[in-house]
């Protein structure tokens, strides 16, 4: 769990800005469910065997024998909310969030025991336009904070149940017959979750899932017809993607549409948004029979990929050369109207030298100096650090006056 300041807390807010702003504009609504919930929430439609649920949840009881769990992703927790608060009434059910998430993950670049995640969930009847609504909302996120072209979207789809049952039972049956090139993880998940085989990083592994069933051969109409339909409409919305046959998540709740943003790169934290469609989740937590279809984006991953278009900030040191004018300078700082790229720094100890000094270190571009003889005529001194050159300019003209040199930089 890493401390966030600096740039990076930065872009993250700058992120969260245009993410806000973008999903309100097609009207999702922001929710922030608690930190903790029942594990329950997350035992029941997770999965058992999913990575979540069997490694990686912060799970604890609490002085009154509940327990608990730090919350290792939103969906669930915002389908409890929907359940909760009977949002099945609601004209619309389309919701953001913002938040940290939980995973006791081996740390790694990109890879956190707590993370924040941007996400958006869409409730209502099954079809296949609100798949695609979420994703050209990824898509459309993606471009305007100009990383989409770094990135490709994968997408696949994992059939309706009985499709991926049946599909299960051959994946099984192929990969038995290969249990000798399996790695140890994959040989763990053969029994319990042979869907996961596919998405294995082990080369190993690799080899063996190039040749395994794919599971669009297994597909029935509705499966079939369901998978048309999102592709067509990627088509149509002119938002490029590969067919990804082995793409699969990891939890139970999902099934038709699945889809990743991905990086080009080689290495297992290179997905930045991933999602799908959870048509039984909320009926898995005991509410109706809502569908569902969303994704979420690990902000940090996005930081990481993010192509700097920050303005550089100017910064100058403000003083006084004697103790006692050290109340007009921080008047004279009191009045000054903020400016998005320069800060300034009031230098309050030390004398003249020390704070000239301090400046530099500071890497000031210029000092304002309050000076006794200059201030009688409400006078200031500007030091430039750079040239090394020296100004007067009156008081009055400060705004101007700074507006004009930031200008020149
Ligand atoms: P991965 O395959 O990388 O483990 P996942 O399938 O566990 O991902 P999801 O649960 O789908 O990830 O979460 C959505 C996104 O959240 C991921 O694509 C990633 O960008 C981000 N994410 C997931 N786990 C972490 C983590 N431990 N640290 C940082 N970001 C994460
Ligand atoms: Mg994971």
């Amino acid at each position: 769990m890493r401390d966030l300041f600096g740039e990076e807390l930065i872009k993250h807010q700058y992120l969260s800005q245009i993410f806000r702003k973008l999903c309100t504009f097609y009207n999702y609504e922001e929710i922030a469910t608690p930190l903790v919930e029942h594990i329950q929430i997350f035992n029941r439609s997770l999965g058992e065997t999913s990575d979540i649920v069997s490694k990686e949840m912060y799970n604890f009881k609490d002085q009154g024998d509940d327990h608990l769990v730090l919350r290792p992703e939103g969906t669930a927790a915002v389908a409890r909310a929907y359940i909760s608060n009977n949002f099945q009434q609601k004209l619309v059910n389309k919701y953001f969030y913002i938040g940290s998430m939980f995973r006791r993950e081996r740390p790694q670049s990109g890879r956190l025991r707590q993370f924040n995640q941007f996400g958006v969930e869409f409730f209502g009847n099954r079809n296949i336009l609100s798949d695609l609504e979420v994703i050209l909302l990824a898509d459309n996120f993606l471009n305007k904070i100009g990383i989409r072209k770094k990135l490709r979207l994968e997408i696949n789809s994992l059939g309706n149940k009985e499709s991926r049952g049946k599909y299960i039972e051959s994946l099984k049956e192929f990969l038995n017959k290969k249990k000798s090139h399996l790695s140890e993880e994959s040989l763990r998940r053969l029994e319990k979750n042979p869907l996961r085989i596919l998405d294995s990083k082990n080369s190993k592994d690799l080899e063996i899932v190039k040749e395994c069933p794919k599971i669009n051969s297994f597909f029935d109409k509705e499966s079939s017809d369901f998978f048309d339909g999102i592709t067509k409409g990627l088509k149509q919305l002119g938002i490029t993607f590969e067919l990804n046959s082995n793409l699969v998540r990891g939890l139970d709740y999902y099934n038709h549409t699945a889809f990743e943003y991905k990086t080009f790169e080689e290495k297992s934290q290179n997905t930045i948004l991933a999602g799908g469609r959870y048509d039984s989740l909320i009926n898995m937590l005991g509410g109706n029979n809502s569908t569902g279809v969303g994704w979420a984006a690990g902000i940090e991953r996005i930081v990481l990929n993010l192509v700097s278009k920050n303005k550089e900030k100017f910064t100058i040191s403000v003083f006084s050369n004697s103790p006692e004018f050290n109340f007009e300078v921080l008047n004279l700082i009191k009045n000054l109207k903020p400016k998005d790229n320069l800060q300034i720094n009031f230098l309050n100890s030390g004398n003249f030298k020390k704070k000239l000094s301090k400046a530099s270190k500071l890497k000031s571009f210029a000092c304002i100096i309050l000076a006794e003889n200059e201030w009688k005529e409400k006078k200031l001194i500007w030091k430039d650090l750079i040239s090394d050159s020296q100004e007067t300019f009156s008081l009055d003209m400060i705004e101007e006056f700074l507006n004009n040199k930031l200008d020149k930089k």
